[in-house]
């Protein structure tokens, strides 16, 4: 059972997530958590007050920090000896902290190394206040850090595990608790390397966390908690009349998330798959709704668009030139390139007369990415076989995924339809090849409405 951000953000929250917990025992859950929403955004941001010595800034961060915590325990552990631990492990671990920032300011850079080691206190402190509310309802319950067995790659920020040796690590660290009726309570989000430096699985990846730790201990589900009644047919918060959807397969849920439906980190899945262990999607809130399940394959008789994602803040990079024409080799030596920058790219276009082709990175790489390009293009570009290399800012990604589009035709007919009508300019294209997913690039200013209208052609 994975708790989101929202789920554990204050004592009546830690509470209610408590009595969910109580009411499984019998299941014998293993429970892992993020930090409370908004904390991991706080340290990140104390980081940089740090390393540009912003002493005031960070004071003030560094006090949120605690004050958060320590209302969360005032709120929701009523054992006196349990609160005063609880109060005493908050004071140590935003000393800890301190020490870390302030060496942070006296080397004057926030290095992505240095930043996980510091977001991983929310997720630590966050453990082991779940752990001592459980106990203080008589629950036997422990926290584990999981930096102990999720052990990953050195790519700070965004680490990938290796897998077989985190499996074994995680169940030697978590069966024997569970066999002797204790609760684990695990730090999402938080690995390491075999060296034993924090890494983490990249924003949002307590899901992640907790599709590994199920895949590892052969779990029978994998529960993820949040603050919305499971996934819905797009994010609530862009179209108020979206539905639950009750039913959903791996690959569907994996393209959703991909192109930014952040109710689960993307790679929540693949441990799953390969166990294939059911993913249910719960809501928090309301843990009565039977919210989304997550399974291999869905009933044939689904809708053919069953969700709409967005995802902003991306660059739409064109490289162009009647040099392109016919010759492979460029488009090879453009992905080579981006490869060896590391970049992720989100989707790749190329117009049937092969003159350009285009695709769309972070905004946050684009620069780099151009000129990366330039340099490896310098002589095609003073012969003038690539005559533009250009970028455009500020757009985002429209997708329509459901299985149901496979082999249906006349679904991009009537998605164009629809944004037409809105008068809604689509800038590039791209069906993936699995046709699970039809994904647009429009401006971000259209972002919005773009899937309002598309959600309102299919899904009404
Ligand atoms: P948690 O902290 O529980 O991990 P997140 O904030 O990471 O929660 O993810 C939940 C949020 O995802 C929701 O509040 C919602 O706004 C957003 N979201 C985006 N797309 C969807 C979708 N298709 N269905 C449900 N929620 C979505
Ligand atoms: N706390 C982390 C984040 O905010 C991980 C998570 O929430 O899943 O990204
Ligand atoms: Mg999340």
């Amino acid at each position: 059972m994975k708790f989101g951000g929202t789920s554990v953000g204050g004592a009546e929250n830690l509470r209610r997530v408590a009595e969910i917990i109580v009411a499984h025992r019998r299941r014998r859950p293993i429970v892992v958590v993020s930090a409370m929403n908004g904390i991991t955004d706080l340290l990140l941001a104390a980081a940089h007050e740090a390393a540009e010595g912003r002493e005031q800034e960070l004071k003030a961060k560094l006090e949120a920090f605690r004050h958060r915590h320590v209302q969360a325990i005032a709120g929701a552990i009523t054992d006196p000896k349990l609160r005063a631990h609880g109060l005493a492990l908050t004071d140590r671990f935003t000393e800890d902290l301190t020490r870390i920032l302030t060496g942070m300011s006296f080397l004057g850079e926030a290095t992505p190394r240095a930043l996980d080691a510091v977001v991983s206190f929310g997720e630590r402190l966050l453990a082991e206040i779940l752990a001592g509310v459980l106990t203080d309802r008589g629950v036997k319950a422990k926290a584990l850090n999981a930096q102990r067995f999720i052990i990953t790659d050195d790519h700070f920020g965004a680490a990938t595990p290796l897998k077989e040796l985190t499996y074994r690590k995680c169940r030697r660290a978590v069966l024997p608790l569970v066999r002797r009726g204790i609760i684990p309570v695990i730090t999402g989000f938080l690995s390491s390397t075999r060296e034993g430096i924090p890494t983490t699985l990249g924003r949002g990846g307590s899901d992640y966390s907790a599709a590994l730790i199920g895949a590892a201990v052969a779990a029978r589900e994998i529960w993820i908690y949040t603050d919305v009644d499971g996934i819905m047919t797009a994010d609530p918060k862009v179209v108020a009349v979206g539905r639950s959807l009750s039913e959903l397969s791996y690959r569907e849920v994996a393209e959703l998330a991909y192109f930014g439906a952040k109710v689960v980190h993307p790679k929540t899945v693949f441990p799953a798959i390969e166990r294939g262990i059911p993913i249910l999607i719960k809501n928090t809130f309301n843990p009565a709704f039977p919210g989304t399940r997550i399974v291999p394959r869905t009933r044939p008789s689904n809708p053919i668009v069953k969700a709409i994602t967005s995802i902003g803040r991306l660059t739409l990079v064109t490289v162009e030139g009647a040099g392109m024409l016919g010759v492979p080799e460029i488009t090879a030596r453009v992905f080579d390139t981006l490869a060896r920058e590391g970049i992720n790219v989100l989707l790749i276009s190329q117009a049937s007369s092969q003159q350009s082709i285009c695709f769309v990175v972070p905004q946050g790489d684009a620069e780099r990415v151009r000129r990366a390009l330039e340099q490896e293009f310098a002589r095609e570009r003073r012969q003038g076989d690539i005559s533009s290399i250009e970028k455009q800012d500020g757009v985002a990604i429209v997708a329509a995924v459901g299985e149901g589009m496979r082999g249906t035709p006349g679904v991009a007919g009537r998605l164009f339809s629809a944004l037409g009508r809105e008068g809604i300019n689509i800038i590039a294209i791209a069906q993936g090849s699995s046709e699970r997913n039809i994904s647009l690039v429009v401006s971000e200013r259209d972002r919005a409405s773009a899937v309002r209208a598309i959600h309102q052609e299919f899904i009404g």
